[in-house]
């Protein structure tokens, strides 16, 4: 277990006069509207600073409102948060993985909010049932595939690819990232444990080398031939892309015919810390998030889905068409994490 970061030196203070742009002009029309919000909100978030740098700047640039934040990997901040209880300065809990955010909610970290605006844009399956915390983008875990080793008419389901058609040609990341954690804990929801399990077995002996340490590993594997198909989150591709157009890399969206469950999605979310001594301004933090200013932000910086509906993809992205996404809510996959860590161990995916 990592120590927890007590020093109050690694909150990293981003007044917007201390960003790179000169600092804006206050508007003299509204002279008591910063009277009356809060001066600053803390957050604390598992994500990158260089994603989330430029939301929150932005925030403070139409609010007034400073944001500091702390950013660390997401079990850290949880115990943390336990360790500062009532005492803490956080404001807000940034993350991703619904795994995460359930455990978060199920740690009592984070207080259920009341909030037409979050209900309106982000979709009943994006959310937790108890309305503490809120999906922000969504992240899809697909397969991806080399289309001339692998083509397209090739392909159909996750489940699929524990054929032995495959055999020697998968190439998948190790049992303990919490997104494969997740995408077994949906199947297990959707198709029970048995099913799963004969599936998670197939794909270990389809394997074509030993499980890799994150998603770009898979994605240079299948692009230098050692296999031929995989299973990553949509934007890991998208971001090897912009780097190299030509990759031999694509996606390919599973399940989708008619009664097929659908494309396993994810989310990054928030949720009000249980704590928070200002958390209507943390509410309205959350909300703007969801709204069309951060969302185009969030989906365009990590080439991430939008969790608000109404808000246009990347173009990027919007080059691998439309996809139906499994319509589980994602708290499942926290719900059953455990149970889908020991599944995965008995069929000896490491
Ligand atoms: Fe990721």
């Amino acid at each position: 277990m990592r120590p927890l970061l007590l020093s109050s030196a690694v909150l990293v203070a981003l007044a917007a006069c201390s960003s790179q742009e000169p600092a804006m002009p206050t508007d003299a029309s509204a002279p008591d509207a910063a009277a009356a919000a809060p001066a600053e909100l803390v957050v604390y978030t598992s994500r990158n600073e260089q994603l989330v740098k430029p939301l929150f700047d932005r925030y403070t640039e139409e609010t007034g409102i400073k944001v500091t934040y702390l950013t660390d990997k997401a079990p850290p901040l949880m115990e943390r948060l336990k360790a500062e209880g009532s005492r803490t300065p956080a404001d807000v809990f940034i993350t991703v993985d619904a795994g995460n955010l359930w455990q978060a909610a199920n740690l009592d970290l984070l207080q259920p909010i009341e909030s037409p605006v979050l209900e309106a844009n982000i979709p009943d399956n994006l959310q937790d049932p108890d309305n503490r915390w809120f999906g922000l983008s969504v992240r899809a875990r697909t397969i991806i595939h080399n289309p001339t080793r692998a083509p397209a008419d090739t392909l159909s389901t996750y489940e699929a690819l524990a054929g032995p058609e495959w055999k020697g040609r998968l190439c998948l990341r190790t049992s303990g990232a919490v997104y494969n954690q997740s995408l077994v804990a949906t199947m297990m929801a959707t198709l029970g444990a048995e099913e799963t399990e004969r599936v998670v077995r197939g794909w270990v002996d389809n394997l074509a080398t030993a499980p890799m340490a994150n998603d770009n590993a898979v994605i240079e594997a299948i692009a230098a031939g050692r296999c031929d198909v995989g299973i990553t989150n949509t934007y890991y591709l998208g971001r090897a892309l912009k780097q190299d157009a030509e990759l031999p890399v694509t996606v390919f969206w599973p399940n989708q015919a008619d009664g097929g469950r659908g494309v396993h999605v994810n989310v990054s979310g928030a949720g009000v810390v249980k704590h928070s001594d200002q958390p209507d301004a943390a509410q309205a933090f959350i909300e703007w998030l969801s709204g069309g200013t951060a969302q185009e932000l969030f989906a365009g910086e990590n080439l991430e889905y939008p969790a608000n509906p109404g808000i246009p993809m990347a173009d990027l992205i919007k080059g691998w068409g439309e996809y139906r996404a499994d319509l589980i809510n994602v708290s499942q996959a926290g719900a059953m994490q455990a149970e889908a860590v020991k599944l995965m161990d008995r069929a000896g995916y490491r």
